[in-house]
C-alpha cells in the first residue's frame, strides 16, 4: 500500500531539466560534426552535468541543419549523438534523452529552436516541470527556444556566443561558459 503511493506520487512528480545544447555548448563547436573524431568535450564539462544531474534531469537539444543541406547525414549525427551520451555514461553522467532538427529555416518545420517543440516533446515523455527548468545555449535561438518553452535561459560566450552576442534580443543570463552556468543554476535551488 505505501510502496504503491508512492509509486503513484512519483508518477504524478514533476521534474525540473536542463535543456543542453550541443555544439558550443557542452563540446566545441567543430561546424558540422559527421565523425566522432571532431567531438572535443571543453574540459569543464564532466563536472558540470555532474552537479547538475544531482538536481535535473539532462537532455540535450540541438539543431543540426547539415543534414537539410546535404552536408552530413542523418545517421552520421546519431552517431555523433549516440557517442556523446555513452562518453557521458563512462563519466557517470546520464542524458535522459537526445533531441535533434535535421531540418534547415528553409524547410519551415515544427522543431528547430527556436521553436520549443522538444521541450514540450521532453516535458510529456519525462513529466518535466518546465517552469524550474533550464536552457543553456551559446546562441540567441537557445534563449528564445527557453522564452517560448516558459523555460529560464542561459547565455554562454563559449562556443559562437561572444560572435552572436549582439543578436540577443531577450533578457538572459549570460555566463561565461557551461561551468559558470551550472554554478550560477545551483546557487539558485539552495
Ligand atoms: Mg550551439
Ligand atoms: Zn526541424
Amino acid at each position: 500500500m505505501v510502496l504503491s503511493l508512492c509509486q503513484n506520487l512519483n508518477l504524478m512528480a514533476k521534474y525540473p531539466a536542463i535543456f543542453l545544447d550541443r555544439d558550443g555548448t557542452i563540446i566545441e563547436d567543430n561546424d558540422y560534426i559527421n565523425n566522432t573524431l571532431d567531438i572535443v568535450f571543453f574540459p569543464y564539462t564532466f563536472k558540470a552535468l555532474k552537479l547538475l544531474q544531482k538536481h535535473f534531469l539532462l537532455f540535450v537539444i540541438t539543431n543540426q541543419s547539415g543534414i537539410s543541406k546535404g552536408l552530413i547525414s542523418e545517421s552520421e549525427v546519431q552517431e555523433v549523438n549516440k557517442y556523446i551520451t555513452e562518453y557521458l555514461k563512462t563519466k557517470g553522467i546520464t542524458i535522459f534523452d537526445t533531441f535533434y532538427c535535421p531540418h534547415s529555416n528553409e524547410d519551415n518545420c515544427t522543431c528547430k529552436k527556436p521553436r520549443p517543440y522538444f521541450l514540450f516533446k521532453a516535458a510529456q515523455l519525462y513529466n518535466v516541470d518546465l517552469t524550474k527548468s533550464f536552457i543553456i545555449g551559446d546562441h540567441p535561438s537557445d534563449v528564445e527556444c527557453g522564452i517560448n518553452a516558459g523555460v529560464t535561459p542561459i547565455y554562454l560566450l563559449s562556443g559562437h556566443g561572444r560572435k552572436h552576442l549582439d543578436e540577443l534580443l531577450y533578457n538572459s543570463r549570460i555566463c561565461n561558459n557551461l561551468s559558470d552556468a551550472s554554478g550560477f543554476i545551483l546557487s539558485t535551488i539552495k
